[in-house]
């Protein structure tokens, strides 16, 4: 079976998911797209050579008979409507981070999905799906560096548009953390502070960068996490398990050592695309896959939701220099 997919959002992700529908992947083409700029969605897919149908109006999207999936990859605070009108209209939906941008908004989604009765929602957390991050859950799950005791984590961009603002770095930035610790530890989050360092000359007034978040799980793991998004030299993901009994490294990604001018090097990517490019290939084949065999997998709409409050926390904490405490409802046995 071909996978009929309907774009939503056709910018920076919803183009590159397009592209490495048709290009890259198998099982699936891309028949329908939306954007809020009309004109931005017949750009994506005529840029690509592919013959989709612009639809003006993305509930008309959804309801169109050739779609049988949904991709959401519109700016953040529209996806939660537009992830409800595909469960109302039956259909399986990828959303890309966040599922919504407030926890009651996710919880919402939660509320629907199951009341729809089976999984439709599977959330862009690309991270679970990249080769190092499986590697280093491997090594921890082995227990070769015994149970965990901390982390040190960086979340670092080049730079941010003028429009990203001191919570996007929560919403936007930490989020990808927020849900990749969960499943690295098995563990779920009791607490957040965020402490801001001296700030960089390269930010603008609405943005403090950089942010240290400071974070505690159930096992009474201790993480700290530093997102950087000026930091200028390039996009860089760190993530340190210190152990019992030794320390797990994210791997860096592969890249040619440079012997030259006096000088040993490695590149450092620059861009996020770059970085993840294999693992949104994987998400995205398990999603198209999925919708085939009819039994949605990957991260759910409660990852979604786990996220969230965990973010609601760290932008209270944000504002009031506290420890806020997480508390994480018990999840259901329909996301079990
Ligand atoms: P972007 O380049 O700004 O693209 C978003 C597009 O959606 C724009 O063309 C925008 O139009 C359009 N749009 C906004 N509201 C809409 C609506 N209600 N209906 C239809 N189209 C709408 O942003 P992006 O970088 O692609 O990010 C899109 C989403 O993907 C965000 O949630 C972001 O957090 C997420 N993302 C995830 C990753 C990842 O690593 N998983 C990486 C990048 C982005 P206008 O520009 O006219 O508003």
């Amino acid at each position: 079976m071909t996978v009929n997919l309907g774009v939503i959002g056709t910018g920076a992700i919803g183009t590159d998911h397009i592209r490495r529908c048709h290009l890259a992947l198998s099982g699936a083409r891309v028949v329908a797209v939306n954007d809020i700029n009309a004109e931005q969605a017949r750009k994506a897919v005529a840029g690509l050579g592919i013959d989709a149908e612009v639809y003006a109006n993305a509930q008309d999207l959804i309801d169109a008979e050739n779609v049988h999936a949904i991709l959401v990859t519109s700016w953040g605070p529209s996806h939660e409507e537009l992830v409800l009108a595909a469960i109302a209209a039956g259909k399986p939906v990828f959303c890309e981070k966040p599922l919504a941008v407030t926890a009651a908004g996710c919880l919402r989604i939660v509320e629907a999905e199951q009341a729809h009765g089976k999984r439709l929602v599977q959330v862009g957390y690309m991270r679970e799906y990249d080769q190092g991050y499986l590697a280093l859950k491997a090594v921890i799950d082995s227990g070769q560096i015994g149970e965990p005791l901390m982390l040190h984590c960086a979340h670092r961009n080049p730079t941010v548009p003028q429009a990203y603002g001191t919570s996007m770095a929560i919403t936007d930035t930490l989020i990808h953390e927020l849900d990749v610790l969960r499943w690295l530890l098995d563990d779920d989050f009791v607490s957040a502070q965020v402490i801001f360092p001296r700030t960089t000359r390269h930010t603008h007034s609405q943005l403090r960068d950089p942010q240290i978040v400071l974070l505690e799980t159930v096992k009474g793991v201790r993480i700290d996490v530093e997102v950087f998004v000026n930091c200028r030299y390039g996009y860089d993901i760190q993530c340190q398990v210190v152990g019992e009994e030794g320390i797990a490294s994210l791997p860096e990604p592969s890249s040619v050592q440079l012997r030259s001018g006096a000088k040993l090097s490695t590149e450092i990517l620059m861009d996020w695309k770059d970085r993840f490019i294999q693992a949104y290939d994987v998400e995205l084949q398990a999603f198209i896959g999925s919708v085939s065999s009819g039994q949605i997998g990957g991260p759910s709409a409660w990852n979604g939701y786990a996220a969230a409050v965990a973010a609601d926390a760290c932008m209270q904490a944000q504002e009031s220099g506290e420890i806020v405490p997480i508390k994480m409802p018990e999840r259901p046995a329909f996301y079990a």
